[in-house]
């Protein structure tokens, strides 16, 4: 025997042209989680009428199902579902014993008629079959705050009927908007942005500059745990992991202190932007937000993502610590950020960093560097991790 969820999907359905190609991504990154969730186990996946209806064993618990469609981006909700032959009075039927045993006074009846052929409208139907469930359970209509809704839409040759709607995680299918590379640290911040960023379909893969040995590993550490965590929303991802040491050292010993910051970011940018070309990689993500920090002025961001022409997203850019934080909690990035380590960004602090980076005097700084003999030279020693 078998069991139904059916799903819904949201902004995808507003698509017209491109519809298929999202459907068909969401219908992969559905298949991927499944069978992450439910190793060993069968299942199905049919498209129907905008809806996907999943088919799977009755030992599996229905909990393990929900758990693999909420970390799928792109569903707006989702249900354990029963079928029934489209025909008015076994739809009657099958809707009574669905809900007899269920603890309620109030209810409302609501349809959909995907298949239009159906003999009774949607209309006719709420009412053919609450007018059954007023007789024989003795309930009430509330169509305005119902207690139960009975929900019932019409498919081609059978019927779907449910009670429990649980809302989806929204957005567009991880991957159906390209790849990007997130730059990843080990604060709250940039989990979250890259939490954004999956939830909007970009597929993300990961970079940590590290300064090793002079920053421990647990520091590394922490990231992998991180990328882990994100890859929940979309299965697997590559983490580049940079040793940045000897670029401080040489910013360090040769420009401004008050600029070593925007420096050491403008390589940052630089290094991802190579890695991204020849990834494919088509944008870098960071966890700025606008004056969260002295140094996240516009002045400063601009300063640093003049070093590259990809563009530079920052997804968290009109969002508040506090908000910021309550996605952490929700997404299981919290508790990992929290943990203390050593930034990259931290090492040969200066006593007062510039908050409102002038760029020419950052274009003359650099002067005194091998700007592309330093780069060339990091690019050599990056590892990469498959997460
Ligand atoms: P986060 O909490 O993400 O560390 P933050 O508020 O501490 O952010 P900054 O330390 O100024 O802010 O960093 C801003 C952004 O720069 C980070 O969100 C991240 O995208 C990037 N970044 C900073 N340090 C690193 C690093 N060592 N490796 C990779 N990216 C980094
Ligand atoms: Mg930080």
């Amino acid at each position: 025997m078998s069991k139904l969820f059916l799903c819904h999907y949201s902004e995808i359905g507003l698509k017209k042209g491109n519809r298929n190609y999202f459907e068909r991504v969401l219908e992969t990154n559905m298949r991927k989680s499944l069978a992450r969730e439910l190793p060993g186990s069968k299942f199905s996946i049919r498209k129907e009428h905008k809806r996907f209806l999943i088919k799977y064993d009755e030992t599996v618990p229905d909990e393990r199902v929900k758990s693999a469609l909420e970390k799928v981006f792109g569903l707006a909700n989702f249900s354990p579902v029963i079928a029934v032959e489209a025909d008015p009075e076994k739809i009657i039927q099958s809707a009574l014993n669905l809900i007899k045993d269920k603890t309620f006074t109030t209810f409302a009846v609501r349809s959909k008629r995907a298949d239009k052929s159906f003999p009774l409208t949607s209309q006719e139907l709420n009412v053919e079959v609450g007018a059954k469930i007023v007789e024989a359970l003795g309930k009430q209509v509330d169509l305005t705050r119902p207690e139960l809704t009975c929900h019932i839409e019409v498919m081609t040759d059978q019927a779907l009927i449910y009670i429990d709607r649980f809302k989806g995680a929204g957005g567009l299918p991880v991957s159906s908007s390209g790849k990007v590379l997130v730059l990843l640290s080990g604060g709250f911040d940039s989990p979250v942005a890259s939490y954004l960023a999956l939830k909007r379909g970009a597929k993300c893969s990961f970079i940590h500059f590290h300064s090793y040995p002079y920053t421990n590993k647990f520091s590394q550490e922490k990231v992998i745990e991180l990328a882990r965590v994100l890859n929940q929303f979309q299965f697997n991802a590559k983490l580049y992991m940079v040793p940045f040491a000897e670029t401080q050292e040489e910013i360090v010993f040769n420009c401004p202190d008050k600029l070593r910051v925007i420096l050491y970011r403008r390589f940052m940018m630089r290094i991802a932007e190579r890695l991204a070309k020849k990834e494919g990689l088509k944008a870098v993500i960071t966890g700025e937000a606008l004056g969260q920090v002295a140094s996240q002025t516009l002045e400063n961001l601009g300063a640093i993502e003049q070093a590259i022409t990809l563009p530079v997203l920052r997804p968290l850019i009109g969002l508040d610590k506090e908000e910021i934080i309550a996605i952490a909690r929700k997404i299981g990035t919290y508790e990992i950020s929290s943990k203390p380590h050593d930034d990259a960004c931290t090492r040969f602090m200066p006593r007062k960093p510039e908050t409102r980076a002038k760029l020419h005097e950052v274009l003359e700084a650099e002067k005194m560097l091998d700007v592309e003999g330093l780069v060339n030279k990091v690019m050599e020693k990056i590892e990469v991790l498959e997460i």
